[in-house]
Formats: C-alpha cells, sequence, structure tokens
C-alpha cells in the first residue's frame, strides 16, 4: 500500500507492468479472500471486505487520472522545449482566427527560425544544439505577453500567437523579441558563446488573410523574405 501510494519520481506516471500487475494484485486481494471464505462455507466479512475495495477503487481511479492528465499534457507539450507543441497552436489558431472572425479584434502570429543553425550543430554537437533550443525557447517566453502563446513549430522554427494584436503591434513585438534573442550570447561550451538571431515573419488578421492556412502561408512567405534580405530581421506579409 506504502509503495503505491507514494508519489512517482519521474513526471509522467511510470505505468510499468510490474506496478499494474501489483496494483491489480492488490485491488483482487479483498474480493478474492471474500470469495475463498465464500468457497469454505465461512462468513465473508462484508463490511471490511467493502471497505478495503472501495479504498482500492479510489487509489485505481486516481491512479488512471493523474495517468489520463499526464498523457494530456504530453500531447500538448513540445519533449525538448516545454512549449506548446505544433498541434496544440494550430488548434489555438483555429479558435483564435474564429474568434477575430466574430468580434473583429484583430489576431497576430509570428513564425521564427533561428539564423544558421546547422552551423551550431555543426560546430558545438547536437546535444549543444538541443541546448541552444532550449535557451532560445525561455527567452522567448520571458519576451511575450503573459496571454500570447509561444509553441515551436518544428526542428528549429517557433511560433507566438498574438491575440487582440494588430500588425503595426505585432510587429513592434517582433522586434523585441529578436533584440531579446540576440541580445547575450549563448553559452555553447565551457567558457564559450555565441550570439544566436532570428529571423521573423509575421502576418496578421483581419489583413490580409481569412483562415489559419492562409495566416500561416503569409507568415511563412514573410519569414522567408526576412531571411532572403539578410536574416536577423522582421518581415510582415504584405
Ligand atoms: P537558415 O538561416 O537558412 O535558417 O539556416 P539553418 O542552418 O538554420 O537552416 P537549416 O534548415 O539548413 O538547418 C536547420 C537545422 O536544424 C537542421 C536540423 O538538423 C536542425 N535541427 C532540427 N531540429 C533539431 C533539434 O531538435 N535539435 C537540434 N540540435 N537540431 C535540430
Ligand atoms: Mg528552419
Ligand atoms: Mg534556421
Amino acid at each position: 500500500m506504502t509503495t503505491m501510494i507514494a508519489p512517482s519520481p519521474v513526471m509522467t506516471p511510470d505505468a510499468t507492468p510490474g506496478r499494474l500487475a501489483l496494483l491489480a494484485a492488490a485491488a483482487l486481494l479483498a474480493p478474492g479472500t471474500m470469495l475463498v471464505q465464500h468457497l469454505r462455507g465461512a462468513g465473508a466479512p462484508i463490511l471490511s471486505g467493502t471497505i478495503v475495495c472501495a479504498l482500492l477503487f479510489l487509489l485505481v481511479l486516481a491512479r488512471m487520472a493523474g495517468l489520463v492528465q499526464a498523457q494530456r499534457i504530453a500531447a500538448i507539450t513540445d519533449g525538448l522545449t516545454g512549449l506548446r507543441s505544433r498541434g496544440y497552436l494550430t488548434q489555438a489558431l483555429h479558435t483564435e482566427t474564429a474568434r477575430s472572425v466574430r468580434s473583429g479584434a484583430p489576431v497576430a502570429m509570428l513564425l521564427l527560425d533561428v539564423d544558421h543553425f546547422k552551423t551550431v550543430n555543426d560546430t558545438y554537437g547536437h546535444s549543444v544544439g538541443d541546448q541552444v533550443l532550449m535557451e532560445v525557447a525561455d527567452r522567448l517566453r520571458r519576451l511575450v505577453r503573459p496571454g500570447d502563446l509561444v509553441a515551436r513549430y518544428g526542428g528549429e522554427e517557433f511560433a507566438v500567437v498574438l491575440p487582440g494584436t494588430d500588425l503595426t503591434e505585432a510587429r513592434l513585438v517582433g522586434e523585441r523579441v529578436r533584440r531579446g534573442i540576440a541580445a547575450a550570447p549563448i553559452a555553447v561550451g565551457p567558457g564559450r558563446l555565441r550570439t544566436v538571431t532570428v529571423s521573423v515573419g509575421l502576418a496578421g488578421i483581419p489583413d490580409p488573410c481569412l483562415s489559419v492556412d492562409d495566416l500561416v502561408l503569409a507568415a511563412d512567405r514573410a519569414l522567408y523574405a526576412a531571411k532572403h534580405a539578410g536574416r536577423d530581421q522582421v518581415a510582415s506579409a504584405v
């Protein structure tokens, strides 16, 4: 019982076959004992048996609820950076664009891509590359407002959804993010620092897009324009 209720040391409940078998054996102990006593013709301890069964049932329910919650969080979270996943971003974009179309309030998005990131991997190794991505994600999180959504769009690309923000404001946010990420060099080894820059593409609703796909495509085109113009800059969809 003590083992079963001890909190798991890992974030995701470790429902290993051994733990599940232990849980199942414990759950079946009380009804099993009652059955054996009944078959032997002895009176089964109904009250204590019922209490034990109910407690074990609640314990199993609590463990399962924890498992479901952990799976739900894992599904919407990027494993490396802890930011929201791309799937969550797409869902949020649908919600925000629908709200925007209904209310007329603007919504904007930024698409960011780390400049020359392949060089970081090639020079310092993939795990340092991962650390750089985690640091960029942390900075990004700190550089936006609490209501804004930050997600890892893929590889070394990130996205920010800015509800209630028009293109003019979004450009200011994009500039703040770009400058904030490049502001201080990132550690890439003992005593080694490297300045990392990002290119940013921005797009917004109601102008010039309507659907989520259009919005993402416009931000992607703007990002491409920022890269083409020399990187470490913000470009908007025209
Ligand atoms: P550009 O300025 O044009 O964006 O150049 P780039 O080198 O950043 O672009 P490119 O798309 O050529 O390289 C992106 C690299 O990002 C390639 C890929 O191996 C790396 N990458 C993608 N995901 C991860 C990851 O999770 N961890 C690490 N370390 N590298 C990743
Ligand atoms: Mg890229
Ligand atoms: Mg890149």
